[in-house]
């Protein structure tokens, strides 16, 4: 219900699909895919992927593989369904046997990557998780005080920087091994988000990542990259780079309930090959989803 409510303006904008299909008839598939082409560009599919899906609908229906307008709606869905199941990639979180588990949340300022970290805080303790967090932003000033206000939301401990200098890989490390001498089950580690541009920050994630690989083998278990559903598909550039230089095993598109771009979920999974493991739907506190192909399917298109 959550996703399906989230992603209503995404679904408005391709409602205009579902009158088209009714009146469908052959003589007029030209004109009716033209549309379809069109909705699909406005909810932001992209012009590669729309194009891919359109011609597949185009060549199926002329092969006389298609035959009604609700045959093409189903085409339509599994083609997109496709579309995002990546080969041997897990949408599930992988976070392996040994304790605790550790997650980087990485990601620029304001694409809620605070916000995600709490609601995710909040969904793995509500499944019995022991949750430590790890305030790894250490260059912006508020970053941890808003990072506390959820580990008292979701009653988890925070290990918090000493100074004001403090290196966030020092951080990291000292929030690791507490959770390994404590006998914590995931580590939630907080970065800082400036600029992906910023050569800096692409510095201080790699030592993140080395510094707690040293205190737990195989951590971190998951670097999941947050990104703003909002902008769509300029959302590309700013995850290719993150994703070059830290290596992300996962996505968090967050406010698509405030996007009609929906659709970028698909190019994103399309162009980088990277899975879509949770949405945010919403500013609440159960408004992360865990991301499921089917369902988003069934949301977007009814
Ligand atoms: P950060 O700078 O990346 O840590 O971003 P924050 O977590 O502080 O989030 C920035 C703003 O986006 C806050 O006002 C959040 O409440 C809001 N936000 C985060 N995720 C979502 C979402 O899924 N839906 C909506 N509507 N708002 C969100």
């Amino acid at each position: 219900e959550k996703l399906f409510s989230g992603f209503s303006k995404t679904r408005n904008n391709l409602s205009v699909i579902d009158e088209l299909l009714l009146y469908w008839n052959l003589s007029d598939t030209d004109r009716v895919l033209d549309e379809l082409e069109e909705a699909l560009l406005v909810s932001d599919f992209g012009p590669k992927i729309t194009i891919k899906i359109v011609e597949n609908l185009r060549q199926d229906i002329l092969a006389g593989k298609l035959k009604s307008g609700s045959e093409i709606k189903e085409a339509l869905k599994k083609n997109v369904l496709d579309l995002l199941s990546i080969k041997g990639s897990k949408t599930e979180l992988q976070l392996g046997f040994r304790k605790p588990a550790v997650i980087m949340i990485i990601g620029v300022n304001g694409g809620g990557k605070t916000t995600s970290l709490g609601k995710l805080a909040y969904r793995l303790k509500n499944g019995g998780a022991k949750i430590l967090f790890a305030a790894g932003d250490t260059f912006r000033a508020a970053a941890s005080d808003q990072l506390e206000i959820w580990a008292e939301r979701t009653g988890c401990e925070i290990v918090v920087a000493e100074t004001e200098k403090a290196k966030a890989s020092a951080v990291l490390s000292k929030a690791v091994k507490r959770g390994k001498e404590l006998g914590y089950d995931i580590v939630l580690c907080d970065t800082s988000g400036r600029l992906h541009t910023n050569y800096r920050l692409m510095e201080e994630l790699i030592s993140c990542k080395k510094a707690v690989a040293k205190v737990v083998t195989g951590a971190p278990n998951e670097i999941l990259l947050v990104l703003d559903g909002t902008t769509g598909l300029n959302m590309l550039p700013q995850a290719r780079e993150f994703n070059d230089v830290v290596g992300v095993t996962g996505l968090v598109l967050t406010k698509l309930d405030g996007s009609a771009r929906g659709g970028c979920v698909v190019s994103v999974v399309d162009e980088l090959g990277i899975p879509v493991k949770f949405v945010g739907v919403g500013e609440g506190v159960e408004d992360l989803q865990p991301f499921d192909a089917e369902a988003f399917v069934n949301a977007i298109f009814m």
